[in-house]
């Protein structure tokens, strides 16, 4: 039994991510969605939330399983036994980072390898950053991720009432 994990920030989850590790759960018997819980990036939601709002955008598949880490990836991935890390490949940039970090977690720990999947057409475009961007100048973010995750989003940016 192969079991990978999906790691990231994941702030919050977007359509894409949901597209990613539903295409890993088909691949794989079981799959890890690993929430950093203290990435070094501004977040919108913390830790907590953005498990929840993960948990509940896979709902409907049966391996997979949301948790919160800290720490080196490639040590959590050891302590849940999962041998194959997965991460997505929207562009060029995506691919010099995801490259870098594929060796430096090589070196780390040459047990545990990486599996990269091409970003969705309809989802190429979607980023965490982008998407609260658009959203906090009012924009309209339907389509790019779940609705509870709309919901979430549009209420961090709620003007308040006077
Ligand atoms: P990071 O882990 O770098 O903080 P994210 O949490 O945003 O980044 O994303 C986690 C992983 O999902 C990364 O490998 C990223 O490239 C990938 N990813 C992000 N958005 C998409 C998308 N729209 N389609 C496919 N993969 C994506």
């Amino acid at each position: 039994m192969v079991t990978a994990l999906y790691p990231g920030s994941f702030d919050p989850v977007t359509n894409g991510h949901v597209d990613v590790v539903t295409r890993a759960s088909a691949l794989f018997e079981q799959v890890i969605v690993g929430v950093y819980a203290t990435p070094s990036k501004n977040l919108l939601f913390d830790a907590d939330a953005r498990v929840d709002l993960f948990r509940r955008s896979v709902e409907h598949l049966p391996n997979v399983e949301v948790r919160e880490f800290e720490g080196l990836v490639v040590v959590f991935a050891q302590e849940i036994g999962a041998k194959v890390i997965v991460r997505g490949l929207r562009s060029g940039s995506d691919f010099e980072y995801e490259f870098d970090m594929a060796f430096m977690n090589r070196r780390l720990e040459p047990e545990v390898d990486m599996v990269s999947f091409m970003a969705s057409q309809e989802y190429m475009f979607i980023s965490s950053s982008l998407l609260k961007e658009v959203a906090r100048l009012g924009g309209n973010i339907t389509g790019m991720v779940p609705a509870h995750v709309a919901n979430a989003v549009s209420a961090k940016f709620a003007k308040p009432v006077r």
